[in-house]
């Protein structure tokens, strides 16, 4: 029996949230489309919310623009070390990787987590060796190091040795405290939901995580109900930012706990961004869509690289509130 197509199929992504400088902005807004382009091809066809969001993630894995795949930001010793979660809202089913080196496309080996194993979490060499015997090659690290990001990161070392914040590289102040310190500094996290036909929910956010992290550290991005969540009974979600904040407020289950009880998803969007700034200080941005496809987008940075797909067309930008 064919299942009735009952749902507009909708894609969101986002790209990062921070001060993205007028001379990458182009490159944002087509890393954006591009994962739109791809990733609503499939829920436009019939095929799932969780297809769509693993394709439209890797996309802006492999697009050297992003704080994703190669590209990503390096850690304190030189390296980029990658999170990734995946989730299904239909069959609430969730995969994560932490601190892989080796991986291309980290979304692609917690998309196997999430088939292929009693298990919902991997790191490590532990996480690789799991992507590896279910068909996924290792990579050497130095393969998703860019010269721009060593660049930058001698940077960063630079100034922090010279004791400057990292804020005061954007130039942007805060009074919120230290829970505001590197805020501004560039996130470029990557992230989807979808709601497909059929009406089920998917979310995956992507991350090399934050610039000149300490070895082993795991930002929001890949824990389940920080940077990333999806069930079908209240609504998909992913965020960028600062995670440490985003972490502490388990902010995704935040937000799609009140869509869940009734808050609309542009409201809940705008709620969980500035419960994040009240109550810790924190920047970012989130993506929301909830069962019955409609959504919203909310930042408190100066940008957002953002984009959704509809049966009616693509839309994006790089401010959202
Ligand atoms: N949220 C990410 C992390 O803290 C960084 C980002 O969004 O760019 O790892």
């Amino acid at each position: 029996m064919t299942r009735p197509a009952t749902h507009d199929p909708t894609l969101l992504v986002h790209g990062g949230a921070w001060a993205i400088p007028a001379d990458a902005a182009d490159d944002h807004l087509n890393g954006v489309r591009r994962a739109l382009e791809i990733g609503h091809e499939i829920v436009a066809r019939g095929g799932s919310a969780i297809d769509a969001v693993e394709a439209a993630v890797t996309v802006m894995e492999d697009d050297p623009t992003f704080d994703a795949g190669r590209g990503s930001f390096l850690t304190s010793n030189g390296r980029v070390q990658l999170d990734a979660l995946i989730m299904d809202g239909a069959r609430m089913k969730a995969g994560g990787v932490a601190c892989v080196e080796r991986l291309r496309n980290p979304i692609k080996a917690a998309r196997l987590v999430l088939e292929k194993s009693p298990h919902v979490y991997f790191v490590g060499t532990g996480a690789e060796e799991f992507a590896q015997a279910n068909g996924m090659p290792l990579i050497d690290n130095s393969e998703l190091v860019l010269d721009r990001e060593i660049k930058r990161l001698a940077e960063a070392q630079a100034r922090a040795a010279s004791g400057l914040a990292d804020n005061s590289f954007s130039g942007i102040q805060d009074d919120k405290g230290p829970e505001t310190a590197i805020s501004f500094d560039s996130h470029d996290t990557v992230g989807a939901v979808a709601l497909d036909a059929y009406g089920n929910l998917a979310a995956a956010t992507s991350t090399g995580g934050t610039l000149n992290k300490t070895p082993g550290r795991v930002g929001d991005s890949s824990l389940i109900g920080c940077g990333c969540y999806a069930d079908n009974l209240s609504a998909a979600v992913s965020l960028t930012g600062w995670g440490e904040p985003i972490m502490k407020l388990v902010l995704g289950k935040w937000a799609t706990d009140r869509a869940a009880a009734g808050t609309p998803p542009e409201l809940a969007a705008r709620e969980a961004i500035a419960y994040l700034y009240n109550r810790l200080g924190g920047h970012g941005g989130i993506i929301l869509i909830g069962p019955d496809g409609r959504f919203g987008f909310a930042h408190n940075t100066p940008a957002m690289a953002w984009g959704v797909a509809t049966p009616g067309g693509m839309q994006v930008g790089l401010k959202a509130s």
